[in-house]
């Protein structure tokens, strides 16, 4: 019960700040939709350029795409998407809501791990465990079926079937069809990965928990090709390095976990699947990252589908193959979720409570805040404002007391706070306070823009 508290209490302090709005607010939202504000785009453009840089631009062997969002359809029919890319689930009788059936007994029950289970074990298991409903308490479900996930619409002006395309539901398969491309053009050999960042779409049965699970929302994926039998060292390598990259953004050890899919969990492709669980505060663990060994299957379907090779010629032995794939795939959302829920604190401080964010400097929407002690200090403040503007993302502040000031910034996950005081005119120097010791410490201000790169660095 304290933990929805907290979550409610998250949620409405990043509404009040300006990280999330709820989408379309003046006409009276939509459902599960959701505007990122100021502080939002900035947290989130610095996660994505974050990934990128760990994930493709300091990594010799990966590259990066940017791949369309409406596809060709035959690439969801030999993906498997058009025919499999569906949740179980159920209507409640009396009431008439909807559920995810997976979600339904995950929430009800202990069981877990439901992932292809067929309809009719579904249906067995609510029976069985007299699963009620969670709005209306009657325990009258429809049978357990199958709803495919990918939204619909069509391109020009006939709405028939033969203009009907799709939503992606995920950015990878953009990866899989440019494949040889990227082979021909770069001339690069395995292991090859590459990385793709953008928007997908799942037309979810439940959507919810603010933006853990949502319609539209952005993942970043790497699709790491390999030779066949290298495949497990390389799935174990991005494991570890995904894993490595929260404890790295500071997120609690103790809140996170790796979780193995279980040989019957696993996807009939897969050799091995692992996700990284965040302690949300709305749950007990929610998938944050998901990595798996898809074997040779993507690459195969697609050859299948398309008619055109998609083998790998290896230079060295001359052997034609289709290589392996490990895909490390998060989502935008989950990730900027984790950063906010792990960073919320609540401290005395003088016998008064202030909220703090303490996310990691790197990634702070906002680097440094620049405030003069009084305004008649602001002219020489703003000098410095605009100057570190050039290179940071820096704030001016000059109304309210200066303790009022440095919380209104810890609110907001401001790692540095600089002050310009009366000595600033004499030494040429300022105080500047870290958010999360509260410790202060006078910079000369020739000496700012070197502090501020050295301690934002990730
Ligand atoms: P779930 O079991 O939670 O529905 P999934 O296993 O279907 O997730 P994947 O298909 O593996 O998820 O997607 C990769 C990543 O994309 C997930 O780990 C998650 O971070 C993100 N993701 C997937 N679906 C959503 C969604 N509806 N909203 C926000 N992020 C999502």
């Amino acid at each position: 019960m304290e933990k929805i508290k907290n979550f409610e209490e998250i949620v409405n302090h990043l509404k009040a700040t300006g990280y999330v709005y709820q989408g379309s607010e003046i006409y009276g939202g939509l459902q599960n939709s959701w505007d990122f504000g100021p502080l939002g785009v900035s947290l989130k453009n610095n996660i994505k350029q974050l990934w990128w840089n760990e994930f493709i631009k300091k990594q010799p062997n990966n590259v990066g795409i940017d791949s369309a969002i409406l596809m060709n359809p035959n690439v969801w029919k030999s993906s498997g998407h058009l025919g499999g890319f569906a949740d179980m689930m159920v209507d409640c009788k009396n009431c008439q809501s909807r559920f995810r059936a997976d979600k339904l007994i995950e929430e009800n029950t202990s069981i877990t791990q439901l992932d292809g289970k067929s309809s009719e074990e579904l249906d067995e298991i609510i029976k069985t465990n007299n699963i009620k409903c969670p709005k209306c308490n009657s325990n009258n479900f429809t049978n357990a079926r199958a709803f495919n996930l990918m939204f619909k619409t069509f391109i020009g002006t006939l709405e028939d079937s033969k203009s009907s395309v799709y939503l992606r539901p995920e950015t990878a398969q953009g990866i899989f069809v440019n494949f040889a491309n990227i082979l021909r053009t770069t001339r690069k050999k395995l292991p090859l990965g590459i990385g793709q960042i953008g928007k997908s779409f799942r037309n979810e049965i439940t959507p919810g928990n603010f933006i853990f699970r949502v319609r539209e929302f952005e993942q970043m994926e790497l699709e790491f090709f390999t030779h066949p039998g290298e495949d497990m060292k390389w799935y174990q390598y991005w494991v570890d390095y995904c894993y490595n990259f929260v404890l790295k953004l500071g997120i609690k050890k103790e809140n996170l976990r790796i979780r193995q899919h279980s040989e019957d969990e696993l996807s009939f492709y897969s050799k091995g699947t692992s996700d990284i669980e965040y302690a949300y505060p709305f749950t007990s663990w929610g998938e944050l990252w998901g990595i798996a060994n898809r074997t040779d299957y993507d690459l195969k379907q697609h050859q299948d589908g398309s008619k055109k090779s998609l083998e790998y010629l290896d230079p060295y032995t001359n052997e034609k193959f289709i290589p392996y794939c490990i895909e490390p795939s998060v989502g935008v959302e989950r990730m900027f979720l984790m950063i906010l829920c792990d960073g919320y604190e609540k401290e005395m401080v003088n016998d008064e409570e202030r909220i703090v964010l303490k996310i990691h400097p790197s990634i702070a929407p906002i680097k440094a805040a620049i405030l003069p002690l009084t305004k008649k200090l602001s002219d020489e403040s703003l000098k410095i404002y605009h100057d570190l503007m050039q290179e940071f993302d820096v704030e001016f502040d000059e109304s309210g007391a200066i303790g009022k000031r440095y919380r209104r910034q810890d609110m907001i996950g401001t790692p540095y706070c600089i002050t310009f005081d009366f000595d600033s005119l004499q030494d040429g120097a300022v105080t500047v306070r870290e958010r999360d010791t509260m410790q202060q410490i006078r910079i000369p201000i020739s000496e700012l823009k070197e502090y501020l790169k050295t301690k934002t660095k990730f």
